[in-house]
């Protein structure tokens, strides 16, 4: 690699970044990570900070997990490549797609298509879930419904169930026969409802009469994250999904679950799904499967339909979809020693436990800081929302959230800001210390304002 001098010159000059303006990233470069250990990761200008962002909701193992490591190692020396497409297969693959759907087996999962990533699982969960109602001869299913403020990835099938118009606008006309109803958010929605029971009732019937005004029988399915991410951490009642699965029970529509961010113990449930003992038809997953250690994702499928794929004797039933890296065999490797790590590691139970801490940290800082409007947790997940005004609920503007996170920065923890929220979403091997530590520097950050 070319030395520090040179990276910092070009820094941001040859690439353009995801979600950020090419022109902004040139005035202002990104912070370069060069090294991970543990929860700490450190920039190129040698300061070493708390990753508080977990790499971008995904490291859950921490950026030292020698298995991990080891399994890539190896499944590199033994076949770098092999396609997973009709004809072939490869080991990791077949040994990861068993464990999956042994794992989320709960949430009645049977069967696993491997993808690249978040986006192309929810991609694929759209498209199998059109293809379903083909095979079953309801070609009229096409239509589907999303929350508000739901994040779904950014191909044109996700960014047309996304439910922010930053990720939409831009980029449309999206897919049509697209529908959106109120998140359950008690901070801001359009009932001014802040009981969070009397709120999932309200959204869950904003859903009833969406489909009455579809026709159930034009609507292929409903899209949701069990607790919405980046949207803002929004985290729906428990009544809230098991509702949704009724409804779209009674009127058969299948119910995805993007658990892109909640899978793999997150929310202190191994799935977001569990959280409300829901089982939904597809299951979208990616980020921790690997910990981040490799670009995987897969869309798991439940009984009901796969039973319907393999039973068919239609001319709709061959998938017409899938990847080149679609189960890639050094990505499954790491997968498999993801998984077998987060088991052992117990992830979950600590999510659960670090995530009470930080939830009284982060209610410490709402009590101390008026510019704190609301703050937001599930397990590992959670969020601040800075207003200007607590009364009106103005957001914060972009200069205040730069100031909170530059200055937590300088006090030794990196913090990621979306829109007028603080996200946080460390490792799920944060120790209570790690969390401590993660409210001293938001203390120090908000404090500057
Ligand atoms: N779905 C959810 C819930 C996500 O949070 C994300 C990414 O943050 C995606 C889908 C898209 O995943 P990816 O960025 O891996 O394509």
């Amino acid at each position: 690699m070319r030395d520090i001098n040179f990276l910092t010159e070009t820094n941001a000059k040859p690439i353009w970044h995801p979600m950020a303006h090419p022109a902004e990233m040139r005035a202002n470069p990104p912070k370069v990570i060069m090294k991970g250990e543990g929860v700490m990761v450190t920039d190129i200008a040698g300061n070493t900070v708390l990753d508080a962002v977990g790499g971008l909701w995904n490291v859950n193992l921490g950026y030292s997990c020698d298995p991990i490591k080891k399994a890539i190692a190896d499944q590199l020396g033994a076949l770098p490549y092999y396609s997973g497409f009709r004809g072939t297969s490869t080991g990791p693959s077949i040994e990861l797609a068993y464990e999956l759907c042994e794992w989320f087996e709960p949430e009645g999962m049977v069967r696993t298509f491997f993808t690249s990533g978040g986006s192309d699982s929810v991609e694929t969960a759209l498209r199998l879930a059109r293809q379903y109602w083909k095979i079953r001869g309801q070609a009229d299913r096409t239509k589907f419904i999303a929350l508000k403020k739901g994040y779904h990835g950014t191909h044109f099938g996700g960014a047309s169930v996304n439910g922010n118009a930053n990720f939409r606008r831009n980029y449309e006309p999206l897919l049509p026969g697209v529908f959106h109803i109120p998140a359950p958010w008690t901070f801001r929605n359009p009932f001014d409802e802040t009981d969070p029971v009397r709120l999932a009732k309200l959204c869950a019937r904003a859903l009833e009469d969406e489909i009455a005004f579809q026709g159930g029988d034009t609507i292929a399915a409903f899209i949701m994250e069990p607790v919405l991410g980046a949207g803002g951490v929004i985290v729906p009642h428990e009544s809230f999904m098991p509702q949704v699965r009724e409804i779209c029970d009674r009127h058969e529509i299948l119910l995805i679950a993007d658990e892109v961010v909640t899978g793999f113990g997150r929310t202190g449930a191994w799935s977001g799904s569990r959280l409300s003992g829901v089982k939904p038809d597809f299951m979208t997953i990616a980020k921790a499967i690997t910990s981040g250690y490799f670009p995987l994702g897969a869309t798991l499928i439940g009984a009901k339909v796969a039973d319907v794929f393999e039973a068919d004797k239609t001319s709709f039933g061959a998938i017409g979809h899938g990847y080149t890296y679609s189960g890639h065999p050094v990505g499954c490797a790491a997968g498999l020693a993801a998984l077998a790590e987060t088991k052992r590691l117990r992830l979950n139970e600590n999510a659960a436990a670090r995530g009470v801490e930080l939830a009284a940290v982060l209610e410490g800082l709402k009590a101390k800081h008026a510019i704190v409007g609301d703050v937001r947790y599930k397990g590992l997940m959670a969020a601040l929302e800075l207003v200007s005004d607590r009364a009106t609920k103005k957001p914060a503007d972009k200069k205040t959230m730069a100031l909170v996170s530059e200055a937590a920065y300088e006090a030794g923890v990196m913090l990621r800001v979306s829109g007028n929220a603080i996200i946080l979403s460390p490792p799920l091997i944060v120790s209570a210390a790690d969390v401590a530590r993660i409210g001293e520097a938001l203390d120090a950050g908000l404090s500057k304002v």
